[in-house]
């Protein structure tokens, strides 16, 4: 058998008043999801627990057959992994972003999406300033990585920047503030202002009218977490396609592939083409791939509907599309279509509600279910499940 995940990033919405009550999965022109709708059994599954924030890095590692109550360390360690980056046992691992700060607002999660390359000239600046606190790590764009020596920092209280846009800075500093290691690295948060608004790289933003990045914003700490290969618990061979470090982080944990795409950004210019060709070739040594794609979370999160509605198109065109046609090279195929979390264009952010979701496969007789949207999936066959237990499922009932 041969599996195939398919995760569009925060691809579940909420009906929008512009769209006349409807979601973008239901005005999307998706003919390869709906016909795998009709082919496959429909339902819902609950990515994130209860008392657990709603992020990708819970979500995905939930999709991928571990219990996050049970593996999660935090995100930081899991970029870490992705970037090469080893922790010691003392290590705390921080995703670092570069954010825009405005008049005491965080303006921009992401600092107007600036690139690698200024990043990594930022991250140099930094490291040559900050570094008797720990080690900066150059990932990609916005999102790179700190490594501070010190374990007790591991059960700080941060908050996921692209979830404070518009608020003031200090309401959101690491907690507890009176904690000594909280003060160190809330003191570096706003040190870094200072190093980063002199650089080459925020002065010619500046004159280019650029969002400029002056200042990073430390969050999502934890240790290396210990976590059951994949293929020793699953005795499946696997892999990631992916443009997103977080992703390809929980990934190296479980010891899958990351299959490298050219083109693949994590962002609304993806190549969806390179990533759909990429899969397919996959399969051919793989037993199960999981393709992520970023892009309408990305949308979600910009509140831009439009690109959203595109993201859900050129997924199902490019990716699901020759997907679905490999399924006549194998005679025992298994294709799962879903998001790994809402986050719809009204709030901007993720929410905690289960995420619809198809199973095709060769070994299953298809429900009723013909289209694919957050409404449809709720007469399907399937019900409510718990996405740590999809893997089992397709493995013990398919
Ligand atoms: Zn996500």
């Amino acid at each position: 058998m041969k599996y195939v995940i398919l995760i569009g990033d925060g691809m579940a919405d909420y009906p929008l008043k512009e769209l006349d009550n409807k979601t973008p999965l239901q005005v999307a022109k998706k003919p390869n999801m709906d016909k795998l709708a009709s082919m496959g059994c429909s339902g819902f599954l609950k990515t994130v627990p209860d008392d657990m924030d709603p992020g990708s890095d819970v979500a995905n590692l939930s999709i991928m057959g571990y219990d996050p109550e049970k593996y999660y360390t935090g995100r930081g360690p899991l970029e870490a992994a992705s970037m090469g980056v080893n922790l010691s046992k003392t290590d705390v691992a921080f995703r670092c972003n570069l954010i825009t700060k405005n008049n005491g607002i965080l303006d921009d999660f992401n600092a107007g999406h600036i690139t690698s390359s200024e990043s990594k000239d930022l991250i140099d600046i930094l490291n040559k300033n900050f570094d008797d606190l720990g080690t900066f790590y150059h990932g990609i764009s916005y999102r790179n990585l700190f490594v501070f020596s010190k374990k007790e920092s591991a059960n700080l209280k941060t908050t996921p920047p692209h979830d404070i846009v518009g608020e003031k800075i200090s309401e959101h500093l690491i907690q507890p503030e009176t904690e000594d290691n909280a003060i160190l690295l809330n003191k570096l948060m706003e040190d870094s202002e200072e190093t980063l608004i002199n650089s080459e790289v925020n002065q010619k933003r500046l004159n280019d009218d650029k969002k400029p990045a002056n200042m990073i914003w430390l969050w999502g700490p934890g240790p290396a977490p210990e976590i059951d290969n994949f293929l020793e618990k699953y005795s499946l061979k696997g892999a990631t396609i992916t443009g997103v470090d977080l992703i390809k982080g929980i990934g190296l944990y479980l010891g899958l592939n990351n299959i490298e795409v050219p083109g693949a950004t994590g962002y609304f210019d993806t190549d969806y083409s390179a990533k759909g060709k990429y899969a397919v070739d996959a399969l051919k040594d793989h037993d199960i791939i999981f393709v992520h794609v970023e892009a309408p979370d990305e949308a979600g999160h910009a509140g831009d509907l439009e690109e959203k509605i595109k993201a859900i198109e050129e997924i199902d065109l490019k990716i699901l599309g020759p997907l679905m046609e490999a399924f006549k090279d194998y005679e025992e195929y298994s294709l799962v279509l879903l998001p790994d979390h809402a986050t719809p264009i009204d709030i901007r952010t993720h929410t905690m509600d289960p995420v619809p979701y198809v199973i095709f496969s060769t070994n299953l007789e298809p429900d009723s279910v013909e289209k694919y949207d957050e409404f449809s999936c709720k007469d399907g066959s399937l019900g409510i499940d718990v996405a740590h237990n999809l893997i089992n499922k397709l493995i013990n009932e398919l």
